[in-house]
């Protein structure tokens, strides 16, 4: 039996609990120790961490709980006392071998992260964050902005593809800042262009959350020039008022924003475009809320993150007055139906298109540009295949394997 693994929150948590999973089973845990790998970003993302902690502590007396991730670093007692946690450990510690008894093995090639299928692997490249966005608590869970080396990120990489995973998504806290701390100042641009020259059969390479203020110009040039750079880019916009990016201690103006979507465009049509978007930032009046609503129509980015703001305790927006919940909630219903109509439109202008599929599953996979894709024939799941579209439903296109 394996260790059990509860993970809350981003691709880089996701990624941690698949490495803390193979870190505790090679250092000789099992099903007796359950790892909860915890979130901040949100209220509700911490209260359903502690609620799977009791019901864990309830159905499984014997278990050792061993809590962590970003909530429990920023708040360890308090996690510490919930019923039957063992152990809490921070961000760092968690992927050390040492605190799961075992220890590196000199010169052994490093194990690969369990991510339970070998489809797509998230490869995380920098941790952390030096900025101090208003709403947000992630870098009181994660400390400073840290970067792997490129060798490391390379390596990582080639032992994926060896491995038979056909998709790499580079992940991080704050993705963007890559490099900054690293001898020479490199960028992630740089990154991905070493990266596709080292691991020529890598397919497809794709990019987590981009802050919109820091895309660099090589990074520009490979987005326009790279087939297998993925044409999909999610940007953390967060808003579409400038006073409340203002207030949210964000780098991008609305117009800014803007201009980054026209070029990506220009640079790789047909490009797929995403967002984070917080509904009900504290101030938020009704004009302002209709600027962001607007931004979402009028660029017609179809594949939207949309959170109701949720307070962070210790972050500056928590002390600012708030926009009622109810509130939140209906402007989040607003922009999330908006982003539907843009979806609608964006995935029916493939049909009758050919598009190239990676197989999640028998039946279903995503296309280059994120596309869900339900398929007419089956397919074993980490083939690649190119497909004709034959329609869509709103949400998915139905595509025949060619
Ligand atoms: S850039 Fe802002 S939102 Fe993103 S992790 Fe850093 S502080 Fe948080």
């Amino acid at each position: 039996m394996t260790v059990s693994v509860l993970t809350f929150g981003c691709r880089l948590n996701a990624y941690e609990s698949a490495v803390m999973r193979s870190t505790a089973e090679a250092a000789g845990h099992d099903e007796e120790t359950v790892i909860v790998n915890t979130c901040a970003v949100t209220e509700e993302a911490e209260r359903q961490a502690r609620q799977a902690i009791r019901r864990t502590a309830r159905e499984r007396p014997g278990a050792g709980i061993v809590v962590t991730g970003c909530a429990a670093a920023i708040e360890p007692a308090r996690w510490a006392r919930l019923p039957g946690v063992a152990r809490v450990l921070d961000n760092r510690a968690k992927l050390a071998h040492e605190s799961w008894g075992g220890a590196a093995a000199l010169g052994a090639a490093p194990r690969l992260p369990d991510f339970g299928s070998r489809v797509r692997a998230f490869v995380p490249v920098q941790q952390g964050c030096d900025h101090r966005c208003t709403f947000c608590i992630i870098p009181y869970g994660r400390g400073p902005s840290v970067s792997r080396s490129i060798e490391d990120v390379v390596a990582e990489i080639r032992a994926l593809v060896a491995a038979g995973f056909r998709e790499a998504v580079l992940t991080g806290v704050d993705l963007t800042a890559y490099g900054a701390d690293l001898a020479g100042r490199t960028r992630l641009g740089a990154l991905v262009r070493r990266v596709l020259a080292a691991v020529p059969d890598l397919p497809r390479l794709r990019l987590s959350s981009l802050d919109p203020a820091e895309i660099d110009a090589e990074l520009w040039r490979l987005i326009g020039e790279e087939e297998r750079l993925m044409p999909h880019l999610h940007l953390s916009l967060q808003a579409g008022n400038d006073m409340i990016l203002k207030r949210m201690k964000r780098r991008h103006s609305r117009a800014a924003a803007l201009a980054v979507i026209s070029r990506a465009r220009a640079l790789r049509p047909g490009i797929a475009i995403g967002a984070d978007l917080i509904a009900g930032f504290p101030t938020e009046t009704e004009a302002e809320f209709r600027d962001t609503l607007a931004l979402v129509e009028e660029s017609g980015m179809p594949f939207l993150h949309v959170f109701p703001f949720s307070a962070r305790p210790g972050t500056p927006a928590a002390r600012m007055p708030a926009v009622p919940w109810p509130l939140r909630r209906e402007r989040a219903g607003r922009l999330r139906a908006a982003g539907r109509v843009n979806a609608t439109r964006y995935l029916a202008s493939f049909v009758g298109r050919t598009v190239s599929v990676l197989v999640e599953s028998e039946a279903s996979g995503r296309t280059e540009h994120y596309a869900r894709a339900t398929l007419s024939t089956a397919a074993p799941a980490g083939a690649l295949f190119a497909a004709r579209v034959e329609g869509c439903n709103g949400t998915a296109l139905t595509a025949a394997l060619l």
